[in-house]
Protein backbone atom coordinates (compact mmCIF):
# COMPACT_ATOMS: atom_id res chain seq x y z
CA UNK A 1 0.00 0.00 0.00
CA UNK A 2 0.91 3.25 -0.78
CA UNK A 3 1.71 6.54 1.88
CA UNK A 4 0.78 9.77 -0.04
CA UNK A 5 3.49 12.78 0.69
CA UNK A 6 1.10 15.31 1.89
CA UNK A 7 2.90 18.49 -0.07
CA UNK A 8 2.56 16.91 -3.60
CA UNK A 9 -1.07 15.64 -2.31
CA UNK A 10 -1.66 19.08 -1.09
CA UNK A 11 -0.84 20.38 -4.91
CA UNK A 12 -2.53 18.09 -6.49
CA UNK A 13 -5.76 18.92 -4.62
CA UNK A 14 -5.29 22.83 -5.32
CA UNK A 15 -5.13 22.00 -8.68
CA UNK A 16 -8.71 21.15 -9.15
CA UNK A 17 -10.55 24.95 -9.15
CA UNK A 18 -13.55 23.94 -7.17
CA UNK A 19 -15.23 27.57 -6.40
CA UNK A 20 -18.72 27.49 -4.71
CA UNK A 21 -19.93 24.05 -5.52
CA UNK A 22 -17.79 22.80 -8.51
CA UNK A 23 -16.62 19.40 -8.51
CA UNK A 24 -13.87 19.33 -11.12
CA UNK A 25 -13.33 15.38 -10.46
CA UNK A 26 -11.89 16.17 -7.50
CA UNK A 27 -14.49 13.15 -5.88
CA UNK A 28 -13.39 10.66 -7.64
CA UNK A 29 -9.55 11.77 -7.50
CA UNK A 30 -10.17 11.66 -3.75
CA UNK A 31 -12.37 8.23 -3.81
CA UNK A 32 -9.30 6.74 -6.07
CA UNK A 33 -6.87 7.52 -3.27
CA UNK A 34 -8.53 6.50 -0.83
CA UNK A 35 -10.20 3.54 -2.14
CA UNK A 36 -5.94 2.58 -3.08
CA UNK A 37 -5.54 2.66 0.57
CA UNK A 38 -8.63 -0.02 1.66
CA UNK A 39 -11.08 2.39 2.23
CA UNK A 40 -14.60 2.07 1.26
CA UNK A 41 -15.81 5.34 -0.72
CA UNK A 42 -19.06 6.51 -0.88
CA UNK A 43 -20.43 9.91 -3.17
CA UNK A 44 -23.47 11.96 -1.77
CA UNK A 45 -25.02 14.09 -3.21
CA UNK A 46 -26.44 17.50 -2.13
CA UNK A 47 -28.17 20.66 -3.32
CA UNK A 48 -25.36 22.55 -5.29
CA UNK A 49 -25.41 26.06 -5.87
CA UNK A 50 -25.59 25.77 -9.77
CA UNK A 51 -27.56 23.10 -11.73
CA UNK A 52 -25.31 20.75 -11.01
CA UNK A 53 -25.26 18.97 -7.47
CA UNK A 54 -22.52 19.19 -4.96
CA UNK A 55 -20.65 15.99 -4.60
CA UNK A 56 -19.17 15.45 -1.08
CA UNK A 57 -17.73 12.13 0.25
CA UNK A 58 -17.79 9.73 3.36
CA UNK A 59 -14.79 6.87 3.04
CA UNK A 60 -14.26 4.35 6.02
CA UNK A 61 -11.17 1.66 6.72
CA UNK A 62 -12.48 -0.88 8.85
CA UNK A 63 -15.52 -2.09 10.12
CA UNK A 64 -15.24 -2.68 14.07
CA UNK A 65 -15.29 0.40 16.80
CA UNK A 66 -13.70 2.63 17.63
CA UNK A 67 -14.34 4.76 15.06
CA UNK A 68 -12.49 7.84 14.53
CA UNK A 69 -13.14 10.35 11.73
CA UNK A 70 -11.79 13.69 9.85
CA UNK A 71 -14.14 16.13 8.71
CA UNK A 72 -13.16 18.55 5.93
CA UNK A 73 -14.15 20.64 2.50
CA UNK A 74 -13.10 20.73 -0.94
CA UNK A 75 -14.73 24.13 -1.84
CA UNK A 76 -12.88 27.35 -1.76
CA UNK A 77 -14.11 31.05 -1.78
CA UNK A 78 -13.36 32.77 -4.92
CA UNK A 79 -11.36 36.18 -4.74
CA UNK A 80 -9.34 35.36 -7.33
CA UNK A 81 -8.07 38.64 -8.70
CA UNK A 82 -4.21 40.41 -8.20
CA UNK A 83 -2.82 36.99 -7.37
CA UNK A 84 1.09 37.18 -7.52
CA UNK A 85 1.04 33.52 -7.94
CA UNK A 86 -2.07 31.82 -10.04
CA UNK A 87 -4.21 30.10 -7.37
CA UNK A 88 -4.70 26.94 -8.95
CA UNK A 89 -1.09 26.26 -9.78
CA UNK A 90 -0.14 25.16 -5.98
CA UNK A 91 3.70 26.36 -7.05
CA UNK A 92 5.89 26.04 -4.26
CA UNK A 93 7.83 29.32 -3.45
CA UNK A 94 10.64 29.44 -1.03
CA UNK A 95 9.17 27.16 1.61
CA UNK A 96 5.63 27.89 0.75
CA UNK A 97 2.95 26.62 -0.75
CA UNK A 98 1.18 28.67 -3.00
CA UNK A 99 -2.79 28.26 -3.82
CA UNK A 100 -6.34 29.02 -3.07
CA UNK A 101 -7.06 26.12 0.15
CA UNK A 102 -3.44 26.08 0.89
CA UNK A 103 -4.72 26.81 3.84
CA UNK A 104 -8.09 26.53 4.02
CA UNK A 105 -8.65 23.60 3.62
CA UNK A 106 -6.69 21.53 1.38
CA UNK A 107 -3.98 21.22 2.57
CA UNK A 108 -4.67 20.20 5.94
CA UNK A 109 -7.01 17.35 4.04
CA UNK A 110 -3.48 16.32 2.52
CA UNK A 111 -2.02 16.37 5.72
CA UNK A 112 -4.67 14.28 7.43
CA UNK A 113 -4.83 11.61 4.37
CA UNK A 114 -0.63 11.41 4.11
CA UNK A 115 -0.52 10.62 7.93
CA UNK A 116 -3.62 7.52 7.31
CA UNK A 117 -1.99 6.40 4.55
CA UNK A 118 1.64 6.43 7.06
CA UNK A 119 -0.74 4.91 9.37
CA UNK A 120 -2.50 2.30 8.00
CA UNK A 121 0.67 0.93 6.19
CA UNK A 122 2.98 0.65 9.13
CA UNK A 123 -0.02 -0.44 11.86
CA UNK A 124 -2.24 -3.24 12.87
CA UNK A 125 -4.78 -1.83 14.90
CA UNK A 126 -8.58 -2.81 15.54
CA UNK A 127 -11.01 -0.08 15.45
CA UNK A 128 -12.58 2.12 11.96
CA UNK A 129 -10.80 5.57 10.44
CA UNK A 130 -13.22 7.36 8.06
CA UNK A 131 -13.29 10.68 6.14
CA UNK A 132 -15.72 13.46 5.53
CA UNK A 133 -15.22 15.58 2.59
CA UNK A 134 -18.09 18.19 1.70
CA UNK A 135 -18.49 20.58 -0.95
CA UNK A 136 -20.02 23.40 -0.06
CA UNK A 137 -18.79 24.51 3.59
CA UNK A 138 -18.24 28.18 2.08
CA UNK A 139 -21.50 28.29 0.43
CA UNK A 140 -24.68 26.95 1.32
CA UNK A 141 -23.88 24.13 4.06
CA UNK A 142 -25.86 21.42 2.67
CA UNK A 143 -23.40 19.04 2.17
CA UNK A 144 -22.43 17.63 5.47
CA UNK A 145 -26.20 17.36 6.64
CA UNK A 146 -26.70 15.25 3.53
CA UNK A 147 -23.98 12.94 4.78
CA UNK A 148 -25.06 13.11 8.48
CA UNK A 149 -28.32 11.84 7.42
CA UNK A 150 -26.60 9.37 5.32
CA UNK A 151 -24.88 7.71 8.09
CA UNK A 152 -27.94 7.37 10.35
CA UNK A 153 -29.63 5.83 7.53
CA UNK A 154 -26.99 3.17 7.77
CA UNK A 155 -26.35 3.00 11.41
CA UNK A 156 -23.04 4.32 11.17
CA UNK A 157 -21.32 5.54 14.64
CA UNK A 158 -18.29 8.29 14.83
CA UNK A 159 -16.91 8.27 18.17
CA UNK A 160 -14.44 11.08 17.59
CA UNK A 161 -13.96 13.58 14.89
CA UNK A 162 -11.08 15.84 14.01
CA UNK A 163 -12.17 18.63 11.98
CA UNK A 164 -9.52 19.83 10.05
CA UNK A 165 -10.28 23.81 9.66
CA UNK A 166 -7.69 26.01 9.63
CA UNK A 167 -7.76 26.56 13.42
CA UNK A 168 -3.95 27.31 14.38
CA UNK A 169 -3.50 31.31 14.95
CA UNK A 170 0.54 32.45 15.11
CA UNK A 171 1.75 28.81 15.23
CA UNK A 172 0.48 25.50 14.26
CA UNK A 173 -1.73 24.21 17.29
CA UNK A 174 -1.34 27.16 19.37
CA UNK A 175 -5.18 26.73 19.34
CA UNK A 176 -7.68 23.89 19.31
CA UNK A 177 -11.46 24.83 19.16
CA UNK A 178 -13.72 22.97 20.69
CA UNK A 179 -16.81 24.29 20.30
CA UNK A 180 -19.04 27.54 18.73
CA UNK A 181 -21.01 30.16 19.81
CA UNK A 182 -24.35 29.74 18.41
CA UNK A 183 -26.13 32.44 16.33
CA UNK A 184 -30.39 33.36 16.06
CA UNK A 185 -31.91 36.68 14.63
CA UNK A 186 -35.26 37.66 15.36
CA UNK A 187 -37.53 40.36 15.25
CA UNK A 188 -40.03 42.07 17.28
CA UNK A 189 -43.21 43.67 15.98
CA UNK A 190 -44.88 45.87 18.91
CA UNK A 191 -49.01 46.58 18.04
CA UNK A 192 -50.49 49.37 19.75
CA UNK A 193 -53.19 52.22 19.20
CA UNK A 194 -52.24 54.55 16.45
CA UNK A 195 -54.30 58.06 17.01
CA UNK A 196 -53.83 61.77 16.79
CA UNK A 197 -50.63 62.51 18.54
CA UNK A 198 -52.57 65.50 20.58
CA UNK A 199 -55.34 62.84 22.59
CA UNK A 200 -53.68 61.52 24.64
CA UNK A 201 -55.15 58.56 25.99
CA UNK A 202 -56.72 57.59 22.88
CA UNK A 203 -53.84 55.42 21.38
CA UNK A 204 -52.03 53.11 22.77
CA UNK A 205 -47.71 53.88 21.50
CA UNK A 206 -45.95 50.78 19.97
CA UNK A 207 -43.21 52.77 20.18
CA UNK A 208 -42.82 53.37 23.94
CA UNK A 209 -43.20 49.90 24.74
CA UNK A 210 -40.83 49.17 22.34
CA UNK A 211 -38.58 51.24 23.76
CA UNK A 212 -39.00 49.51 27.17
CA UNK A 213 -38.78 46.09 25.93
CA UNK A 214 -34.81 47.07 24.13
CA UNK A 215 -34.28 48.67 27.40
CA UNK A 216 -35.38 45.30 29.33
CA UNK A 217 -33.76 43.02 27.13
CA UNK A 218 -30.42 45.13 26.94
CA UNK A 219 -30.17 45.16 30.46
CA UNK A 220 -30.83 41.43 31.82
CA UNK A 221 -28.44 39.00 31.90
CA UNK A 222 -28.74 36.32 29.49
CA UNK A 223 -26.11 34.27 31.49
CA UNK A 224 -22.50 34.52 33.14
CA UNK A 225 -20.52 32.76 30.50
CA UNK A 226 -18.89 29.30 30.55
CA UNK A 227 -14.93 28.46 31.68
CA UNK A 228 -14.34 28.47 27.35
CA UNK A 229 -17.35 30.55 26.06
CA UNK A 230 -18.09 34.59 26.84
CA UNK A 231 -21.29 35.69 28.37
CA UNK A 232 -24.05 35.27 25.37
CA UNK A 233 -24.41 38.47 24.09
CA UNK A 234 -28.24 40.21 22.39
CA UNK A 235 -27.64 43.44 19.71
CA UNK A 236 -30.44 45.46 18.24
CA UNK A 237 -29.41 46.15 14.62
CA UNK A 238 -32.54 47.79 13.55
CA UNK A 239 -35.35 49.94 14.62
CA UNK A 240 -38.11 50.56 12.08
CA UNK A 241 -41.65 52.49 12.71
CA UNK A 242 -42.90 53.14 8.83
CA UNK A 243 -44.80 55.96 9.48
CA UNK A 244 -44.75 59.46 7.44
CA UNK A 245 -47.09 61.73 9.42
CA UNK A 246 -45.28 64.00 12.48
CA UNK A 247 -48.68 64.31 14.32
CA UNK A 248 -49.86 60.60 14.30
CA UNK A 249 -49.06 57.98 16.34
CA UNK A 250 -48.20 54.85 14.42
CA UNK A 251 -50.10 51.58 14.89
CA UNK A 252 -46.62 49.52 15.10
CA UNK A 253 -42.73 49.45 15.47
CA UNK A 254 -40.28 46.93 15.36
CA UNK A 255 -36.97 45.87 15.64
CA UNK A 256 -33.83 43.96 14.74
CA UNK A 257 -31.89 41.77 16.48
CA UNK A 258 -29.02 39.10 16.49
CA UNK A 259 -28.12 36.90 19.84
CA UNK A 260 -24.41 35.09 19.79
CA UNK A 261 -25.31 32.54 22.85
CA UNK A 262 -22.91 29.93 24.21
CA UNK A 263 -23.22 26.34 25.49
CA UNK A 264 -25.57 26.72 28.78
CA UNK A 265 -28.71 27.60 26.06
CA UNK A 266 -29.85 26.14 23.04
CA UNK A 267 -31.94 28.03 20.42
CA UNK A 268 -35.35 27.12 21.84
CA UNK A 269 -34.81 27.72 25.19
CA UNK A 270 -33.41 31.18 24.39
CA UNK A 271 -36.65 31.77 22.93
CA UNK A 272 -38.64 31.03 25.53
CA UNK A 273 -36.26 32.86 27.64
CA UNK A 274 -36.75 36.14 25.53
CA UNK A 275 -40.63 35.50 24.23
CA UNK A 276 -40.95 35.67 28.37
CA UNK A 277 -39.63 38.81 28.92
CA UNK A 278 -40.98 40.53 26.02
CA UNK A 279 -44.17 39.46 26.38
CA UNK A 280 -44.37 41.08 29.71
CA UNK A 281 -43.12 44.29 28.86
CA UNK A 282 -46.00 44.40 26.12
CA UNK A 283 -48.65 43.29 28.03
CA UNK A 284 -47.51 45.71 30.86
CA UNK A 285 -47.64 48.50 27.90
CA UNK A 286 -50.75 46.60 26.81
CA UNK A 287 -49.42 45.63 23.50
CA UNK A 288 -49.25 42.89 21.71
CA UNK A 289 -45.66 41.65 20.48
CA UNK A 290 -45.26 39.01 17.83
CA UNK A 291 -41.48 37.43 17.52
CA UNK A 292 -39.58 35.52 14.39
CA UNK A 293 -36.86 33.86 14.63
CA UNK A 294 -33.96 32.69 12.08
CA UNK A 295 -31.64 30.03 14.00
CA UNK A 296 -28.21 30.08 11.89
CA UNK A 297 -26.57 27.93 14.37
CA UNK A 298 -26.73 26.05 17.77
CA UNK A 299 -24.02 26.41 20.41
CA UNK A 300 -21.62 23.53 20.23
CA UNK A 301 -19.07 22.46 22.82
CA UNK A 302 -17.24 19.05 23.78
CA UNK A 303 -16.48 19.04 27.45
CA UNK A 304 -12.82 18.36 27.38
CA UNK A 305 -12.63 14.49 27.41
CA UNK A 306 -9.40 12.14 26.97
CA UNK A 307 -9.30 12.53 23.16
CA UNK A 308 -8.69 16.33 23.67
CA UNK A 309 -6.01 16.38 26.18
CA UNK A 310 -4.08 13.77 24.22
CA UNK A 311 -4.60 15.73 21.41
CA UNK A 312 -3.09 18.86 23.51
CA UNK A 313 -0.20 16.23 24.85
CA UNK A 314 0.67 15.14 20.98
CA UNK A 315 0.98 18.82 20.23
CA UNK A 316 2.91 19.82 23.16
CA UNK A 317 5.16 16.56 21.67
CA UNK A 318 5.38 18.05 18.42
CA UNK A 319 5.30 21.54 18.72
CA UNK A 320 6.69 22.06 22.24
CA UNK A 321 3.86 24.40 22.25
CA UNK A 322 0.79 24.59 25.12
CA UNK A 323 -2.47 25.21 22.81
CA UNK A 324 -5.11 26.85 24.01
CA UNK A 325 -8.53 25.11 23.67
CA UNK A 326 -11.13 27.53 22.81
CA UNK A 327 -14.57 28.21 20.82
CA UNK A 328 -13.59 30.94 18.79
CA UNK A 329 -13.77 31.74 14.94
CA UNK A 330 -16.58 31.56 12.54
CA UNK A 331 -19.03 28.74 11.16
CA UNK A 332 -17.90 25.81 10.27
CA UNK A 333 -19.26 21.83 9.11
CA UNK A 334 -18.50 21.17 12.68
CA UNK A 335 -21.95 22.79 13.58
CA UNK A 336 -23.83 19.71 11.92
CA UNK A 337 -22.19 17.01 13.50
CA UNK A 338 -24.86 16.83 16.48
CA UNK A 339 -23.18 15.02 19.54
CA UNK A 340 -19.87 13.76 18.48
CA UNK A 341 -17.40 14.71 20.51
CA UNK A 342 -14.78 16.48 18.39
CA UNK A 343 -12.39 19.30 17.86
CA UNK A 344 -10.94 21.28 15.14
CA UNK A 345 -7.32 21.51 15.02
CA UNK A 346 -5.83 22.37 11.30
CA UNK A 347 -3.41 24.69 9.99
CA UNK A 348 -2.49 28.06 10.20
CA UNK A 349 -5.46 30.96 9.52
CA UNK A 350 -3.27 33.98 8.44
CA UNK A 351 -3.99 33.98 4.64
CA UNK A 352 -7.48 32.15 4.74
CA UNK A 353 -9.82 34.15 1.77
CA UNK A 354 -7.34 36.21 1.18
CA UNK A 355 -5.02 36.69 -2.23
CA UNK A 356 -2.40 34.96 -2.40
CA UNK A 357 -3.57 32.39 0.42
CA UNK A 358 -0.19 30.25 1.21
CA UNK A 359 0.43 27.51 3.71
CA UNK A 360 4.12 27.09 5.10
CA UNK A 361 5.78 23.91 4.02
CA UNK A 362 7.23 23.06 7.53
CA UNK A 363 3.58 24.18 8.84
CA UNK A 364 1.96 21.01 6.75
CA UNK A 365 4.76 19.22 7.88
CA UNK A 366 4.19 19.49 11.57
CA UNK A 367 0.63 19.17 11.09
CA UNK A 368 0.96 15.65 9.41
CA UNK A 369 3.11 14.30 12.14
CA UNK A 370 0.22 15.89 14.95
CA UNK A 371 -2.20 13.88 12.44
CA UNK A 372 -0.22 10.80 12.57
CA UNK A 373 0.59 10.48 16.80
CA UNK A 374 -3.46 11.38 17.03
CA UNK A 375 -3.82 8.00 14.95
CA UNK A 376 -0.79 6.17 17.06
CA UNK A 377 -2.73 7.27 20.35
CA UNK A 378 -6.20 6.75 19.39
CA UNK A 379 -5.98 2.89 18.52
ZN1 LIG B 1 -12.69 26.11 5.78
Amino acid sequence: MKIYNDIKLAQELIRFPTVKTEDRGIMRFLSKKLGDIGFKCKIIKSKGTGPKPALNLYARFGRTKPHINFLGHTDVVANLNNWKIPPFKAIIKKGYLNGRGSQDMKGGIACWISAMSDFIKNNRFKGSISIIITADEETTGYGCPAVMKYLKKKGEKIDFTVVGEPSSNNSIGDEIRIGRRGSMNGIINVYGKSGHSAFYGSYINPCTVLAKIISKLKSSSLDNGTKFMPKSNLEFTKINVDNLSENVVPHTASAKFNVRFNSKHNSSSLKKKLNKMIHAVAKKGKCRAKIDYRVSGEAFYTKPNKEIYMVKKIVKKVTGKNAKLNCRGGTSDSRFLGSIPRLELGLRNSTIHMVNERSSISDMKKLTKIYYNILENYF
